[in-house]
């Protein structure tokens, strides 16, 4: 109501007429101790005492606010914050516009120097590069978003709720062997979906192993596979999902294109259907949400034999002895479900398994899925692919050359009927012209486009969300590429491009799982990154291997019983766990529930005093008491 748009206008007011806003209350200590900081970092600041407004005010005062302001109350000023910022405390602070958050946020800012770079900024920072404008009166769309995956629709739909005309262009270009898809993006067509499905089919594959000693019998011994039928059932599901987000996008009223876009200036864009026909659109704002596309390793005969997970899900024939080539965990997985359901891999890493996560979990990982027959060969580097047979599959040669333990090279071949490259992905933006449109992006990071806060670097309208952004307040190191990860960002920035919020994506402390045959989950730090951080001396770990009691009984488990596990990287001076890592059975399921722990900032203590559910995997991260340090067996003795 007018009101409540009067005391929006009135804290937005506030925030753009002062560097460092203060919403407080008189009688708080917490913005005593934050003011006191400030006056001592020889800051200046502005603040209101909330509890004071509309009711201890001078006459004078009151008049003033009256005339100039309505009458508002501190209450309905404090309501008005929170519909902003989902605060509801105070102090509630804003630097240069920016949400700052509560007394501790602030401090933690002022030492760690934020607050200094936000009052004076770098030159780099200062302002966009100067881009030419388009000049135009009037935009055909309010926002246009390029690209219809799990960042772009959530975004789009998202803005349309704000009642602005938005556009959302979404296009595949098919693979080099012609696979193509529909709506939906990565995640839904080529990525987690199907994936997951396919690990859920290899988990089948090893309960019916389990069924024996649970008393049914003969059911291994009808264990076939069928790769034909799995793909229909999977590809009907995706179908109806496709047409699931095609319905959804006309009922709330965003238009679509299937179109393929680039720029022809900052706010004008080519459209390019897939008959070659082309048209031209211009939107105010522009949000770049094109994903990635898998890399190949650029060598003889990989795109013209070879096949990526682009190709797999949809794939027409078995695949057959395959060689997957990558150590991403893109690759394990695929590795993974395919030996579940019983087809011979082998796998080529040129290095270490799933960089950039917790190595000592990469091990286990590594030495759970050789235990279970999968062949691991490392060093080993392709140099070409070889087509010995054409068929469906057909026979295939791959050529590589593998540094030796002794330090020798040795050129070699294997033979299998598929070779599945997962080396790494590439965002698509090689094809966006956007370097004629001042756009630069980050080569050393997979094309990735330059943003802060989901915004481009080089110019103000145009933003980027999801696996194509170089993002400079994400964590290092840790996985973000990831479908919830988009989805988030998309509302957000939505939110903030066209109402009054200032919530920002949160990128730390995202959960996450690798669905290889024993799943990982994983929350904030690896071992590695804590110990760099934090240093040897401020982080204790907390560990324990345990057997899942559903496998207890299982006699075609027994040589992988023991190797489920558990850590807990704890800073000692706060007793906050800053790092979470769980490989177990359903570790998806355990580590989803945690991150809510972790994202509260929950210690170690939170985990002692936490009831766990008897008998589960998950309550193993309820009684940790073993330390890394100590030296002790992790092993766990009894019930
Ligand atoms: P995308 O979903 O890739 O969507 C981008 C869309 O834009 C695509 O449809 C693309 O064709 C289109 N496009 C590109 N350029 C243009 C253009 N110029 N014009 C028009 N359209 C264009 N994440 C998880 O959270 N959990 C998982 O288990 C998981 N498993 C995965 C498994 C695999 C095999 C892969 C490859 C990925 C997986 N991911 C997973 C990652 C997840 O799929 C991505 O993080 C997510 O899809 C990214 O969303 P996005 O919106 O950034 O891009």
């Amino acid at each position: 109501d007018a009101d409540e748009k009067a005391n929006a206008n009135l804290v937005e007011k506030y925030i753009v007429e002062n560097d460092v806003m203060i919403f407080s209350k008189s009688w708080c200590p917490y913005c005593t101790k934050v003011k006191d900081a400030l006056r001592s970092a020889k800051i200046e600041f502005y603040s209101i005492e909330l509890d004071k407004m509309g009711r201890d005010l001078s006459l004078f005062k009151l008049l003033i606010y009256i005339f100039i302001y309505y009458l508002a109350e501190g209450d309905q000023i404090q309501n008005a914050l929170i519909n902003k910022t989902e605060q509801d405390t105070v102090p509630n602070i804003f630097i240069k516009q920016q949400h700052i958050g509560g007394c501790d946020k602030t401090l933690e800012a002022l030492k760690s120097g934020r607050v200094a770079t936000l009052l004076n900024p770098p030159e780099s920072e200062k302002k966009h590069k100067k881009v030419e404008n388009d000049d135009l009166d009037s935009y055909d769309y309010d926002l246009i978003v390029i690209g219809g995956g799990s960042g772009g629709l959530a975004c789009s739909k998202e803005a349309r709720s704000f009642e602005k005309k938005v556009c959302v262009l979404d296009f595949v270009k098919p693979t080099p062997i012609g696979t193509t898809w529909g709506l939906g993006g990565t995640c839904v067509n080529v990525g987690c979906i199907p994936k997951k499905l396919m690990h859920q089919a290899s988990l089948i594959g090893e309960y019916v192993h389990d069924s024996v000693d649970y008393g049914w019998s003969q059911l291994d011994q009808a264990r076939q596979h069928s790769w034909s039928k799995m793909i229909e059932s999977i590809q009907q599901y995706i179908r109806s999902l496709n047409f699931k987000y095609r319905v959804d996008l006309r009922s709330k009223g965003v238009t679509y294109e299937n179109s393929y876009g680039e720029f022809l200036s900052p706010h004008r864009l080519k459209l390019t259907d897939k008959k070659g026909k082309t048209k031209e659109i211009t939107g105010e704002k522009i949000v770049v949400a094109v994903g990635g596309r898998p890399k190949y390793p650029d060598i003889e005969g990989d795109q013209q034999y070879g096949i990526t997970s682009d190709d797999l899900f949809s794939l027409k024939y078995d695949p057959g002895k395959t060689i997957v080539v990558g150590a991403s965990y893109v690759a394990l997985e695929c590795a993974g479900f395919l030996h579940g359901i019983g087809r011979e891999v082998q796998i080529f890493v040129r290095s270490i398994l799933l960089r950039g996560f917790d190595q000592q979990m990469a091990s286990k990982i590594g030495d759970y899925m050789s235990t279970i027959g999968m062949k691991f060969h490392y060093q080993r580097i392709p140099t070409r692919l070889e087509c010995l047979e054409e068929g469906k599959p057909g026979k295939l040669r791959l050529h590589y050359r593998q540094t030796l333990e002794s330090g020798e090279i040795e050129e070699s071949y294997e033979d299998c009927n598929t070779v599945l490259f997962a080396i790494g992905r590439e965002a698509c933006t090689n094809e966006l012209n956007l370097d004629k449109i001042g756009i630069e992006v980050n080569k050393a990071n997979g094309f990735k486009i330059k943003t802060k806060e989901e915004q481009s670097i080089d110019i103000p309208w145009l933003y980027a969300i999801g696996d194509c952004i170089d993002e400079q307040t994400m964590p290092p190191g840790q996985p973000l590429e990831l479908t919830p990860v988009a989805i988030q960002a998309g509302q957000l920035l939505a939110k903030r491009m066209f109402s009054n919020s200032t919530i920002k994506m949160d990128y730390y402390n995202v959960p996450t799982t690798v669905f290889t045959p024993i799943e990982y989950g994983a929350i904030g730090y690896s071992e590695e990154d804590a110990l760099s951080k934090f240093g040897e001396d401020n982080i204790e770990i907390f560990h324990s291997e345990f057997v899942p009691l559903e496998w207890s009984i299982c006699h075609h488990r027994d040589q992988v019983k023991t190797m489920s596990y558990c850590k807990l990287i704890v800073d000692k001076n706060t007793d906050r766990v800053i790092g979470f890592h769980v490989l177990s059975p359903n570790a998806g399921e355990i580590t989803q529930g945690y991150a809510l722990g972790m994202r509260l900032g929950a210690t170690k203590n939170d985990f002692d005093m936490t009831i766990g559910i008897h008998p589960t995997c998950a309550e193993n991260l309820t009684t940790l008491s073993v330390t890394k340090s100590s030296g002790d067996s992790a092993a766990q003795e009894g019930c």
